[in-house]
Formats: structure tokens, sequence, C-alpha cells
């Protein structure tokens, strides 16, 4: 879904040259494209020059870690601010009031109050065993009531009976004078929305927060807002006093972004998201994952911490020096086979990676599976030095002693030899062309 960005980034990590510590120049150029992957994922502009300038200020002058490029330990520490920003996990809905705690919902018109109401509410049955009561204090739409009635059958929470002719707040009043009587743990309030922020609909919010003191307000937000999202987050907040945020169509195409804008502009929580029509979807907000969502990429952080722990320099850095010069010969195979079973096989390498899908398509048409690894490792080591660094000398008599050497079959060794011209290839591409605008900008 999100490749052309990813495919970005991936330039950024091929492109960028190793050094020790990050410059000015490296954190520029890799801080453009994340600019830009921010703006794809929808983040307000104001949040994200505040943003880029955090990670600035955090990332020149940073030691990369050995054996990583620049360009990963400039994602890494992008990732890292994002997360930060978005807020801690498992931010949960607090109930800690004398109850009835009342819980306001608050939102645009569409952003999925109602639903979300419904969805909170089942989530307090079910889970933690409160007796809720929801009430609809939209008059305005017609059969808005209603709908919260069908949802409430649906998830077995009772519904304040409708009498027709209340005001808002006439209902949030009784809502709450019901729950006393009856004994519920909750009060959930759906109000009603507008197409966009308006006066009237603030007014009517604010006298119903007056009315009945809920303990959490929670501004339902529609993930698919885009650059909106911050005016929308301001005002409700002004106004009303958000306690947190619930963030809607999270199943769709949305990146994400509004999460960043939301919380940024508002630094309220994102408290759930939802995740679709149904009233079980509903989910926990996890600052990882939609920072990665974010940033559309695949899961390069971890890929960087473990390579930090795993990888060894020096061979690292030959390596990268060798790929860039498109020479890699049998000796690095091996290096590499040794790596990948420390980084948990080549799947576990590749998958973290973002855009190299095709690659790892092609490497595993090659046969190279983790099992076979050890293998493929000891066909190598049965290759004489001369034989490791040219393989093109290996004819049909080379390869019958290697492969009686490892026990294999010369088809095994043919094989090998087939993955390693293909990885060449990949890494002659991976280190010159593609990225060399980058590296370009970047003067080396
Ligand atoms: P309200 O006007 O804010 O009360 O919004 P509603 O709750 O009536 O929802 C408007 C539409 O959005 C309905 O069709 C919902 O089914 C849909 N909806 C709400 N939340 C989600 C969500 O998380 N994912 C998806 N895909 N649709 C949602
Ligand atoms: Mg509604």
């Amino acid at each position: 879904m999100f490749e052309g960005l990813s495919d970005k980034l991936s330039n950024i990590l091929s492109s960028l040259t190793r050094r020790g510590a990050l410059t000015e120049e490296d954190v520029n150029a890799a801080l453009r494209e994340v600019r830009r992957a921010l703006l794809e994922a929808d983040v307000a502009l104001e949040v994200v020059r505040s943003f880029t300038d955090k990670v600035r200020a955090r990332a020149v002058g940073a030691e990369v870690v050995k054996s990583v490029s620049p360009g990963q330990q400039v994602v890494k520490i992008v990732h890292d601010q994002l997360v930060e920003m978005l807020g801690s996990d498992a931010e949960v809905i607090s109930l800690n009031a004398v109850p009835p705690v009342g819980i306001l919902m608050v939102g645009l018109q569409g952003s999925g109050k109602t639903t979300t109401t419904a969805k909170i509410a089942r989530r307090l049955k079910d889970r933690e065993n409160r007796k809720v009561l929801m009430a609809s204090l939209d008059t305005r739409r017609p059969a808005a009531q209603e709908q919260l009635a069908v949802l409430g059958k649906q998830v077995g929470v009772d519904t304040l009976p409708i009498v027709a002719g209340q005001s808002a707040v006439q209902i949030a009043r009784r809502a709450m004078e019901a729950a006393r009587l009856g004994g519920y743990d909750v009060v959930m309030l759906d109000t009603a929305g507008r197409v966009t922020v308006d006066e009237a609909l603030m007014v009517e919010a604010a006298e119903v927060r007056a009315a009945t003191n809920p303990h959490e307000v929670l501004l339902v937000a529609d993930a698919l807002t885009g650059q909106d999202a911050v005016n929308t987050a301001r005002a409700f907040d002004q106004r009303l006093g958000v306690t947190g945020i619930v963030l809607t169509r999270m199943d769709g195409d949305a990146r994400g972004g509004a999460a960043l804008s939301m919380r940024a502009v508002t630094g309220k929580p994102i408290k759930l998201i939802g995740t679709g029509e149904k009233v079980d979807a509903l989910e926990e907000f996890h600052p990882s994952r939609v920072a990665n969502r974010i940033l559309g990429m695949g899961d390069i952080v971890s890929l960087v911490e473990r390579a930090a722990e795993n990888f060894d320099a020096e061979k690292a850095q030959r390596m990268a020096d060798k790929m860039r010069k498109g020479k890699f010969d049998l000796d690095d195979l091996r290096d590499q086979l040794a790596q990948m079973e420390k980084l948990g096989g080549l799947g576990g390498l590749m998958g973290m990676l973002p855009g190299v899908a095709k690659m790892k398509a092609q490497l595993e048409s090659a046969n190279l599976d983790d099992r076979i690894i050890k293998r493929q490792r000891a066909i190598i080591d049965s290759m004489t030095p001369a034989e490791r660094r040219n393989p093109d000398i290996l004819k049909a008599s080379r390869k019958k002693r290697i492969a009686s050497g490892s026990g294999v079959k010369v088809e095994d060794v043919n094989k090998l030899l087939k993955m390693h011209r293909q990885m060449a290839d990949v890494m002659k591409m991976m280190g010159g062309g593609k990225g060399k605008g980058m590296a370009g900008a970047l003067g080396k």
C-alpha cells in the first residue's frame, strides 16, 4: 500500500555513505524525504515543521551505530521522535470518578461518534464489567437517536428512552439522573456534529459539558481528515477541554498523520482507534505501529537495532565498499550468509527492509531458505580461495570436487552460483544507479 514511500526511504538507506557521526548534510538529505513522507501521510504542515526541527536537533552530530548506515540511523531517530510525540502506550479511558461516570463524545458529523459510542460501551461492559447507559443528544439529525438505540440493542447496552422535543442539555440531564437512579457505572453522551466546526455546535456541547461534568471528553476524529485535523482538534480542545482522542477509519487508506497532528496540537492522548464499521472494530492505540504507518516502512527500526547488535562493523564496511564497486565475490557471500544466520535468516532480514519485496522474491526463487544457509556455507568452504574470489573459473570438474567435498550434488553448487550472480546484480543496483541523486546531494 505504501510502496512509493518505502522506496524513497530505502533509497536514503542505500545511498547515504558511511561515516562516524551524522553530519548536517546527512540529516538534511534524509529529512527532506522524511518531510515528504509526513506530508504524504497528511501530517499538518506546522506539525511537520516542528517535528523535523526536533529531529534535526537530535540527529546532527549523533554517533552512527557501528555497522548501520547514517540513513538508517536517521530513520531510527525519526521513528523514536515520532513515537515520543505520539505518546505512550495504553492510554485507557479513565473511569476513576464517582459513578455514574460521564463520557462526552464530541466531533464533526460523520466522524464516527455514534458508532464509537456503541463500541466503547460494549468494551466497558464486556471487558470491565460496567453497567453502561448510552444517550443520544443529537436532536438535529433525523433518526440519530434511533440509530444509537439500534446499536445499543446490538451490543446489549441500555439506551435512554427517547422523549420527543427535548434539547440536548435536557436529554443529558435526564441521562445522568436515570443513571443515578438505575445504578449505572457509566453514562455515554453522544452529541450532534456539524460538517465543519461551528459556533452553535460548540455552544451546545459546552452547555452539555457544564450540565453533566463528564469525566472524559473524547474527541472522535476521522483519520482521513488530513490537514484539517489540526484546526478541528484545536477548536474542540479550546472550547471543550478534550481529555482524549479516538481516531476512526484507521482501517482505511489513512496513513495516520492525523494522529500526530492532533496529538501535537492538543497534547491530548490518542486513546483508541476505530478500525471498521462493526461494533467490535475498536483497538488500543500503539504509537510504534502508527509511527511505522506514518513513515510507510517495514520494521526498519528493529532491523537497525538488531544489526547494531550483530553486525561486525569492519566486515559491513568492507561489504559496503564492495557493493558500491559492484564487486561481490563468494567470500562476501559467505560472510553475508553468516550474518543472515545471526539476523534470523534471510526472511527475517529482507522482511524488515522496505522496498525489497521484489529482491526477496528473487532470492527465494533461487531457493535460499534458512535451513540451507549452512549447507551453502559448506559449499563455499569447499572451494579454494581463488575459486571464491573468481567463481568464473568453476567448470564441471571443479564443481564435482566441491560437491563431493561438501556432501551435495553438483546441481546444488550450480544453484548457489546462480544465487550469487543474482545477488551480485542486485547489489550492484543498490550500490550505484538508483541512489546516485541522493549521494550526489551529499557531495560524496
Ligand atoms: P457520527 O455522525 O459522528 O455519529 O458518525 P457515525 O457513527 O454515524 O458514523 C458515520 C459512518 O462512519 C458510519 O457509516 C459508520 O459505520 C462509519 N464508521 C465509524 N467508525 C468507523 C471506522 O472506524 N471505520 C470505518 N470503516 N467506518 C467507520
Ligand atoms: Mg451520530
